[in-house]
């Protein structure tokens, strides 16, 4: 674009984004703490899903100093169900650096948010635009469609290539003095109009400028990138029932995927096992502890973003145990079944809970 025809482009979108942009909590102050805590949940999730997550959250934990001082159960309890669980567990490290070096106010300095746990480029981008209103540009899913069809680029957008390009024009179009409602203008134009499918062009506040509106090559801009496909995961789950009639629930490794929720012990099953067999052989050695399999509960599928996973779930009566350690030691608990809903769950788990509550009601 030439010097006049992005200062017209500038003008007609911020324009645009004054009338039409969608009311948004984080929006009405723009405080620091809020626009970090809803650019951290928007990761890889639509802004309708977000919003309850957003209420929820900010009516529990108030001040990054709440954050910092609230147990990670809680943390995870306020997550459950947006996944990508470890943005919830780095929000906390984050807050307890946040308390620990800057007196409790999120830094301004770029070098310093690129410096707390996750918070990459494009987070660290967001919150010094939005937040503090600094010229930083930021590039996600949206503004990656909106300006590859603004400029007709067909190329792959996750070459290295491509990324420097679409990173440059993204800081060079950033008016003077207005990076944050510029920024959010270009996200909320590929939120709301200039869709992955079927985007709404004949709304849209820049048509003129488009390049692949000319070209007639939206379909084929951005161009698409090939996922692998999704890995396929079989597994065993035991629903254990004590003599009081209570649950055993195990929490997972604080690191690595789901780290941190609780479950439902289970085991992962190689291609024709006897099920019920590995089921009791799986959990002797994780638990420590002698069931019996009594009969199938259910057949769950879940897709997780990087696998699926079929789980084949039993209800199963405790025996005995194998060793003189605590549950505790295990990181397990006894729980009723009335009380599982204080314990953060993964999807598919959370899906068993619901099927035995709705038998015990039946
Ligand atoms: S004209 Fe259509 S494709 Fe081009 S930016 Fe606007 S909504 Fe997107």
């Amino acid at each position: 674009m030439t010097p006049t025809e992005l200062s017209l482009f500038q003008i007609q979108l911020l324009e645009w984004f004054t009338q039409q942009q969608r009311p948004l909590p984080w929006r009405q102050h723009y405080e620091p703490y809020a626009v970090w805590i809803s650019e951290i949940m928007l990761q890889q999730t639509q802004v309708a899903t977000v919003l309850p997550y957003f209420d929820r959250w900010m009516e529990m934990l108030p001040s990054i100093q709440a954050v910092a001082e609230t147990s990670e159960d809680t943390i995870l309890k306020l997550w459950e169900g947006l996944g990508y669980y470890t943005r919830a567990r780095n929000i906390q490290k984050a807050a307890i650096m946040i308390c620990e070096k800057h007196g409790g106010q999120i830094p301004q300095d770029f070098s310093e948010l690129l410096a707390l746990p996750g918070i990459g480029r494009y987070t660290a981008g967001a919150i010094a635009s939005i937040a503090f209103n600094q010229e930083r540009p930021i590039v996600d899913g949206n503004i990656v469609r909106v300006l590859c069809r603004l400029m007709d680029w067909r190329d792959n957008p996750r070459s290295a290539e491509m990324q420097k390009k679409i990173w440059n024009a993204a800081e060079a179009w950033i008016p003077e003095g207005n990076a944050r409602f510029f920024n959010q203008a270009l996200m909320e134009l590929g939120a709301t109009l200039c869709s992955t499918q079927a985007p709404l062009c004949l709304l849209c506040p820049v048509p003129s400028f488009c390049k692949a509106l000319k070209a007639n090559t939206i379909d084929a801009v951005p161009a698409k990138t090939k996922r692998p496909p999704a890995k396929q995961r079989i597994t065993a789950l035991a629903v254990i029932q004590n003599e009081e009639g209570e649950l055993l629930i195990a929490k997972r490794p604080a690191e690595g995927l789901m780290g941190g929720l609780w479950e439902f012990p289970n085991i992962n099953l190689d291609k024709d096992t006897d099920i019920e067999q590995a089921l009791k052989q799986g959990i002797r050695q994780q638990q420590d502890i002698l069931i019996t399999v009594d009969q199938p509960l259910s057949i769950i599928k879940h897709a997780y973003t990087s696998f699926k996973v079929t789980l084949h779930c039993f209800l199963c009566t405790y025996q005995r145990s194998e060793s003189d350690s605590t549950r505790e030691e295990h990181s397990a608990q006894w729980v009723p079944l009335e009380n599982l809903k204080q314990f953060s769950f993964p999807a598919a788990h959370g899906k068993i809970i619901q099927i035995l509550s709705q038998e015990r009601m039946a």
